[in-house]
């Protein structure tokens, strides 16, 4: 995995599938993704599943999950079918099933208490580095059960740095002439630019990595929420009133273009009850303004009253005695009854 200033670049293996043309049984893959990407990632992933293990896998790699009965090396260069293919891949999720189940718990809480906008109240205006110190201190409290701190529970992490221009220009010269440019020349173009330090960092430990993302998240001040839709943790980027992230569903819809749909279609139907009531009550209401015009009304106090009888129904429909059919009939009725009285 490397690092170069909000991206990271994670370069891992994945056990090509049999049915993909290859030269060997693993797959290099790289990408690019924006720094805390693949901790989220993680942190979504139920591990518990052998679907989500591998959809998890198949984007972010095997290197991090070698178990083990199960290495890089045994699955290097082998033959296998469909079957065996599932089989590898469940050999080694059950293995470290448990064990990433407890390093998620652990990040869970980091980032309630280090990234989540909506975290304690405490947190607010906060740097993500400033909440880490706070949320550390605050473990030394007697029972104290919130923070936990996210070490590096165990595996081999190697570190590396290199100085790296941030200019293209200046990359663009390297390539053409640098070889054979005198020192001093380069030095004179070097004087004007940016060098930036990339950090590179190799394990084998998916733990291991997330420690290291999460170091970066706090250098970034990285902000997190839970989405509002899928509730899991995304990156808040431009405005810090984002609800909603963009994963998507099977449909290829984002959390972002169905949630607030879903919001306002939940917040309809919540009470079912309340909603015909309303309705009834809407009409009704009405009639007691359409008074002024044609002279025929329903009388405030009768309002009134049919408002408290329609209260103690639904206290019925919710304890059970009477059922919302029965409920609906009565509105019905007495709508009725309301309206032709005043004919
Ligand atoms: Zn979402």
């Amino acid at each position: 995995m490397f690092f170069k200033r909000d991206e990271a670049l994670v370069f891992s293996w994945r056990l090509s599938e049999p049915s993909e043309p290859k030269k060997s049984s693993l797959t290099p893959i790289l990408r690019r993704e924006p720094i805390g990407a693949l901790l989220l990632d993680f942190l979504s992933t139920n591990f518990e599943e052998k679907e989500s293990f591998e959809e998890f896998i198949k984007f972010w790699g095997f290197t991090g999950f070698v178990s083990n009965s199960i290495t890089a090396e045994d699955i290097k260069d082998r033959e296998y079918t469909e079957k065996e293919y599932h089989c590898i891949l469940e050999i080694v999720r059950q293995e470290i099933c448990e064990y990433v189940k407890s390093v998620q718990a652990v990040y869970e809480k980091t980032f309630y208490y280090c990234f989540d906008l909506d975290g304690p109240t405490w947190t607010a205006g906060l740097t993500s580095l400033q909440r880490y110190y706070i949320a550390v201190l605050s473990q030394k409290r007697e029972g104290y059960k919130g923070f936990i701190e996210p070490r590096m529970l165990f595996g081999e992490l190697n570190m590396m740095y290199y100085p790296e221009s941030t200019n293209q220009q200046l990359d663009d010269y390297i390539k053409r002439e640098a070889v054979n440019a005198p020192l001093e020349d380069i030095a004179k173009i070097v004087k004007t630019n940016d060098i930036g330090l990339t950090e590179m960092v190799t394990s084998d430990n998916i733990a291991a990595i997330c420690y290291v993302e999460f170091k970066k998240m706090l250098e970034i001040n990285s902000r997190l929420r839970k989405c509002a839709n899928c509730n899991k943790y995304f990156i808040v980027t431009g405005r810090i009133d984002t609800k909603y992230c963009k994963r998507t569903d099977e449909h290829g819809r984002t959390c972002q273009e169905i949630g607030p749909i879903k919001k306002f279609y939940n917040k309809q139907n919540k009470d079912p009850l309340m909603e015909l009531y309303r309705k009834t009550y809407k009409t009704l209401w009405t009639r007691t303004i359409a008074s002024k015009k044609t002279g025929r009304r329903i009388d405030k106090s009768v309002l009134d009253d049919w408002r408290n009888k329609a209260t103690l129904k639904m206290t019925e429909v919710k304890e059970g005695k009477i059922s919302i059919k029965e409920f609906k009939e009565w509105l019905e009725k007495s709508r009725e009854g309301l309206t032709n009285g005043i004919r």
